[in-house]
């Protein structure tokens, strides 16, 4: 087939989620691939493939923690011990208070941060709890609670003695706190311009003491404070002081070591070269929405697909070649297919991918669709050592299985598409055929 690759706008509702890890990991395989050397050939770039600079290296799993924050994170304590760290990413001169113009923050890039974290609207979870009980406890407090300051609000994600989730972000004392590098101590908030006509004070939890040490991220983005409360006025003597912002380091551990298990628990469910679903995985996901089909009696079809003499590919341009061939075949299917698609390598040149709300034909649609765009890739390709230069291309055979009311595993759709890819390999390959 020869068909040229249908631009990415044709394509029935392509993928929209460039910031999912499978993509990551398979736009930095396509990068090695145009930096390697072997695009010589042509000197062009065929037109499914990015013109962009970026330089990636195929082992880039790793990569995806360093991006959100070092696994190391710099010392990030905010006593006077601190002050050469500050001085590296602090102002010069902190403004005033003032939460609606401090450029210091730079809320844009702020906000990501938090983004990166997912936390905003989860459950308790006991890492956090313990810290305001902890802060409550030792500081004697009636009200801790550890604040994240989203865009228009404050969310706690853990809290003592208050009832509410979340405030407007404008009655927030720690929209105020995180302006600040060290702890912000409001002694008596009746008694202080800032916040003596806030809501909180005039009404309940009638706030009078409060003091919030900001939640500051190993980048350096404030993402809220470990703050604590009182209806009294108090002070807060030097060594508490401390206390508070060694507890709110804590916070900020406690959510750094989450992100990083999500990151590699993702990791640990995804192919390394791909960034597609291990079979492991995919099979997972498949069972999950196997039942939920067959529960809500809603349509589901899989494709098994396999790359046509891949042995020959290999054996003429070499394994390396062979798994940009496999990454590009990730990358292909991922444009070309409907979004929430669920993709699974389930090993070597052997895809399985899960078309919810899909019929027989919809999916034999699908994967025509597929071969298509496969058939109008080309790789630039040399093997110096055979005298032999590009373009690579390669075809693919599809076998199709749909859910019937019959089935009682996700095994016996996948059995059935098996036995449609042998026939497809058998009646000649580059094509679909469904059972
Ligand atoms: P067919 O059209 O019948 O599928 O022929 P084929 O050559 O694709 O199938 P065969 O099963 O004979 O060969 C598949 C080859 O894929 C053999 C194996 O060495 C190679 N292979 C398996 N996993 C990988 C991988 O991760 N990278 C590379 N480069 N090759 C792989
Ligand atoms: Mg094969
Ligand atoms: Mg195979």
């Amino acid at each position: 087939m020869s068909h040229p690759l249908p631009a990415s706008h044709d394509v029935d509702t392509p993928h929209d989620s460039p910031d999912d890890i499978a993509h990551d990991v398979a736009q930095a395989a396509r990068a090695l691939w145009h930096t390697n050397g072997t695009n010589t050939t042509t000197g062009s770039t065929p037109p499914h493939l990015p013109t962009g600079d970026e330089r990636g290296r195929i082992d880039a799993v790793p990569d995806i923690i360093d991006r959100a924050s070092p696994l190391t994170p710099p010392r990030r304590d905010m006593t006077a011990s601190g002050a050469d760290f500050h001085a590296l990413h602090a102002p010069a001169s902190p403004p005033k208070h003032d939460p609606t113009s401090d450029a210091r923050l730079d809320e844009t890039e702020r906000l990501a941060a938090l983004r990166r974290y997912e936390i905003l609207d989860t459950p308790p979870e006991p890492a956090f709890e313990r810290i305001v009980h902890l802060a409550s406890h030792v500081i004697d407090v009636p009200i801790s609670l550890v604040s994240l300051i989203d865009e228009t609000r404050q969310w706690f994600k853990a809290r003592q003695g208050i009832d509410t989730a979340q405030t407007p972000r404008s009655m927030a004392f720690c929209a105020h706190a995180i302006l600040e590098d060290d702890v912000l101590v409001v002694s008596d908030a009746r008694a202080d311009p800032r916040f003596a006509d806030n809501p909180l004070v005039t009404g309940a939890p009638n706030i009078r003491f409060y003091a919030g040490a900001p939640l500051r991220t190993p980048e350096g983005h404030r993402l809220g404070t470990l703050c604590v409360m009182d209806r009294r006025p108090r002070t807060l003597d030097a060594e508490k002081r401390t206390l508070l912002a060694d507890l709110s380091a804590l916070v900020v551990d406690a959510l750094e070591l989450r992100r990083v298990n999500r990151v590699l628990g993702d990791m640990a469910m995804r192919d390394g070269l791909t960034g597609a679903l291990n079979r492991r995985a995919f099979l997972v996901q498949a069972e999950r929405q196997f039942s939920a089909a067959r529960a809500q009696q809603r349509r589901l079809s899989v494709l098994m697909l396999d790359i046509d003499h891949f042995k020959r590919i290999n054996d003429t341009w070499g394994h390396a070649v062979g798994d940009r061939v496999i990454v590009e075949l990730t990358l292909i299917m991922r444009a070309t297919l409907r979004k929430g698609t669920v993709i699974g390598r389930l090993g070597g040149e052997e895809f399985a991918v899960l078309l919810p709300e899909a019929d027989a034909q919809r999916a034999v649609q699908a994967a025509e669709r597929l071969l298509i765009a496969i058939g109008g890739a080309s790789m630039p390709g040399a093997s110096g050592s055979k005298g032999l230069t590009g373009p690579i291309r390669f075809s693919a055979s599809i076998g199709i299985g749909s859910l019937t009311p019959d089935d009682a595993e996700f095994g016996s759709l996948l059995q059935r598409a098996d036995r449609a890819l042998y026939a497809a390999k058998q009646s000649g390959r580059n094509r679909v055929a469904v059972m």
